[in-house]
């Protein structure tokens, strides 16, 4: 049987690949500006990582990770090991970052990353198994302007792929871990009625963490959930203050947003700030971005106690938003300069410039299959070359080469000796 990729899985093609270059780069350089550096973590991690740092009542842990148990040494009665390929990217830059000591450099430390991620979801148009994110985190700064920061950085990134008119970013404050306790009490008692009618996995969060049917997908949940009481009207007296502030710096900004009380982050090192940007223009997997505080997480993953906010931005769905508004990305670069060549003589003089050329960082090609002159001129076009270089008998005889503008069809003789040089000079 031919061999498939599995479900949930995609090739990013070369005809595709400049989409990626181009966003990547982008997101690398608005990260640069905003002083931010990158981090690179391993593609697995010990599971229990993600228990503890994604938190076991999250659909993540429950249901969406790749996990497999392994017994390092075949003979060994120690405990297999289990290991699992990140599903987010918080988490293991928490632990690179405990496990580093990055505490004790100069702070805040603020962190980019660009990463795969794997998820056992049911596979569906913007969610896939494999897929990518862009990252940031931030460590050691409880400051609202950091927030703000954080925010304004993925909203930078979205005006300069021209897209932060198509974007809604929608914010709210979660609290903190003690104001939530409360708060829960008064959502149980709320929804404690309808319980049997809740869907399996709510009953399961009504008793560890009730806040998360606030946001259950199940359409019955969401009925339920309307007019619970909200954790925006619950703060307390610091985190009011906090999301003031909050707002008064992404007003200082001019970034726009709505308050959404129904952006959940419902685990205990979750605080304050949560927020989401979402596109109309991809479907129902809307989210494009998804972030907030977590100021217990540090500690939690046994770290000293150390604020933290950070968000998660989904590459695919990003390229979709992108597509979907058809936003123009850079063509392909093409070549600089494809050597056509005629006969054995010819094929050799065409290695050498190739290869000339190319260590002075002029992108350049050959034939590679002994094809007819015609086929490699059909060749060269199709990979988007700006000149072409002939080289026959004829040209060896009198020491020349005739060098085509394929943009303007105008064409030239060269000297065949200098002509690594000449063309240098041309397209410099
Ligand atoms: P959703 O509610 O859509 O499942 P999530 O809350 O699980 O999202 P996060 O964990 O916050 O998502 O991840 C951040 C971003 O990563 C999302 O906003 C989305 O753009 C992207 N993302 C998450 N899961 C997938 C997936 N399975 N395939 C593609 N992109 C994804
Ligand atoms: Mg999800």
């Amino acid at each position: 049987m031919k061999i498939q990729k599995p479900k949930g899985t995609e090739d990013i093609l070369p005809s595709s690949i400049g989409k990626w270059y181009y966003v990547e780069n982008m997101f690398k350089k608005v990260c640069e500006d905003f002083a931010y550096r990158e981090i690179r973590t391993p593609m697995f991690e010990f599971t229990d990582l993600f228990n503890r740092g994604v938190g076991e009542t999250t659909d993540i842990v429950q249901k969406e990770m790749f996990s497999l148990e392994q017994r390092i040494n075949p003979g060994s009665k120690k405990k297999p090991e289990s290991f699992s390929l990140k599903p987010e990217g918080t988490a293991p830059v928490v632990r690179a970052y405990i496990e580093n000591s990055l505490y004790a450099n100069p702070q805040p430390t603020k962190l980019f990353y660009i990463t795969p991620c794997f998820r056992y979801e049911q596979p569906q148009e913007g969610r896939k198994r494999a897929f990518h994110q862009f990252g940031v985190e931030v460590f050691s700064s409880s400051n609202t302007y950091t927030d703000a920061e954080v925010i304004s950085l993925a909203m930078e990134f979205f005006r300069r792929l021209g897209i932060d008119k198509y974007v809604e970013l929608r914010i709210n404050s979660v609290g903190t871990s003690e104001s939530r306790k409360s708060y829960s009490d008064k959502l149980r008692s709320f929804l404690q009625d309808d319980f049997n009618q809740l869907c399996d996995t709510c009953k399961e969060r009504f008793y560890k963490n009730p806040i998360r049917i606030i946001d259950c997908k199940n359409e019955k949940c969401h009925t339920i959930a309307e007019g619970a009481p909200l954790m925006i009207d619950n703060l307390s007296e610091e985190s009011e203050k906090n999301f003031e502030e909050l707002k008064h710096n992404l007003d200082l900004m001019g970034i726009k947003y709505t308050v959404d009380p129904y952006i959940v982050r419902g685990l205990d090192y979750y605080t304050d700030t949560a927020f989401e940007i979402v596109s109309n223009d991809i479907g129902s997997q809307s989210t494009v971005c998804g972030g907030g505080r977590y100021n217990g997480l540090v500690e939690q993953l046994e770290g000293p106690v150390t604020p933290g906010i950070g968000f998660g931005l989904g590459i695919e769905r990003l390229i979709m938003v992108l597509e979907n508004l058809n936003i123009e990305f850079p063509q392909d670069k093409g070549l600089d300069l494809f050597v056509i060549s005629i006969g054995d003589k010819a094929d050799s003089i065409s290695t050498k410039i190739v290869h000339e050329l190319r260590k002075k960082g002029v992108s350049s090609d050959k034939d590679h299959l002994r094809r007819s002159i015609k086929a490699q001129f059909k060749y060269a076009d199709k990979l988007n070359t700006r000149y072409t270089a002939v080289i026959g008998d004829d040209e060896i005889e009198s020491k020349s080469i005739i060098l085509k503008n394929m943009n303007n069809s105008t064409q030239e003789k060269l000297n065949l000796e200098n002509f690594t040089e000449d063309f240098f000079n041309i397209i410099k």
